[in-house]
């Protein structure tokens, strides 16, 4: 435990550390960056501790244990690993109170601001930077959406990592003018978190082409708790980072308050498929191909073996499952960093408009039509990667 004598000098290093010059800040770190994010306990989406993350990635922990699974993480020391408490899985934000920030008015600490003391706690927890405790929006809240915008504009320090988790019809055309605009406020690395269940991005037409808006107009934005195909969307249209959840439940956020859907049910592993871009459970993925030779992987996890082969509620295997998902997309990531933009958007497009003529293509070659359908985002993506090329002639 910490002696409360102990307390006033760390906070001291800390911030002559982070105001020393020549350190780079969370925006200069994170630019360009495909993260990880992972649990800090439970047996399937705790970090393997084979992963080896490259250096245009990194690996962060989310969750209200995520400081303390850092002390406990085995990652090298050339790693970025960072911790994401996770504030909005359990907190609405209010306009009194878009942040949840502990009450210090009792201690020896009463004169500091609050939030700072907070942030510098977070800072010494051997992360480089704090993600901010910001609440969740709920749809329809500006009040309280202003309120974290203000607070979030309001904070002057270089290591800090402002995190937006809002509804996602917030993002429908009849708003987006009014987030874009709020959010253009502020200057620190902004990671948006989408809520709402299953994929947030499947919910209504416009998003994927709406969040590609938000690329273009803020600079400085990353998409945080997605899945592969929305996370590198966002790496090839200019956004400034993405975090990629190891599970499903780390893939969106269900808004604090709600159920996760499908309740109730243990489902078999989700594994990634590369070629179709898509997520299939892997009891779906064995009845496919109880009679065809499933597709083989030559991820460093599967290194030819098919991908029918994660049916089962076996933790190892929901583990390898899990391994091969992560290898598979750091393997797309690590293609599409190698090629800067403009071109990695048109090496995406391909990749895209490709992935949703193999659904069809794949269906066709086990003979089961429609065992492989695009998901709805994946369609739309298609489309206006379409529209895109027919605008450039
Ligand atoms: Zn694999």
């Amino acid at each position: 435990m910490t002696q409360p004598s102990e307390q006033p000098l760390r906070r001291r290093q800390v911030t002559a550390a982070v105001g020393a010059t020549g350190r780079p800040t969370a925006l200069e770190v994170l630019r360009d960056r495909g993260m990880h994010l992972a649990r800090p306990t439970g047996t399937h989406s705790k970090v393997d501790p084979e992963f080896d993350p490259p250096a245009s990635g990194g690996i962060a922990l989310c969750g209200e244990k995520a400081r303390a699974g850092l002390l406990t993480l085995k990652a090298s020391a050339a790693v970025l690993v960072l911790a994401d408490t996770a504030v909005y899985e359990s907190y609405i934000a209010t306009a009194q109170s878009p942040l949840r920030v502990p009450d210090i008015s009792d201690t020896l600490f009463a004169d500091d601001d609050p939030l700072d003391s907070l942030l510098n706690d977070l800072v010494a927890s051997q992360a480089p930077f704090a993600f901010t405790p910001s609440g969740y929006i709920a749809p329809g809240d500006f009040a309280a959406f202003k309120a974290l915008v203000n607070a979030l504009a309001g904070i002057v320090r270089a290591d800090v990592v402002a995190v937006i988790p809002m509804a996602v019809t917030w993002l429908r055309k009849e708003t987006l003018g009014q987030v874009i605009a709020c959010l253009k406020q502020i200057p620190h690395p902004i990671a948006l978190v989408l809520g709402g269940q299953y994929n947030p991005t499947d919910h209504y037409a416009d998003v994927a082409g709406n969040l590609r808006r938000l690329y273009r107009e803020i600079p400085n934005l990353g998409l945080w708790r997605t899945d592969v195909v929305s996370g590198l969307d966002c790496m090839a249209h200019g956004g400034l980072f993405a975090g990629i959840g190891s599970s499903s439940a780390l893939r969106h956020c269900v808004p604090p308050g709600e159920i996760t859907q499908p309740s109730g049910v243990r489902l078999k592993p989700s594994v990634f498929m590369a070629d179709l871009l898509s997520y299939a459970r892997a009891d779906k993925l064995a009845r496919l191909y109880a009679n065809d030779d499933p597709p083989q992987c030559w991820c460093t996890e599967c290194r030819g073996r098919g991908l029918d082969r994660f049916d089962s509620f076996d933790t190892e295997v929901a583990q390898s499952a899990a391994a091969h998902n992560t290898a598979a997309w750091i393997e797309l990531w690590s293609d599409m960093y190698a090629t800067p933009l403009p071109e990695r958007s048109r090496t995406w497009t391909s990749r895209v408009q490709k992935a949703v003529s193999e659904h069809r293509l794949e269906s066709e070659r086990i003979e089961q039509p429609q065992a492989f359908v695009p998901s709805k985002t994946l369609t739309r993506l298609a489309k206006l990667a379409a529209a895109d090329s027919a605008a450039q002639g």
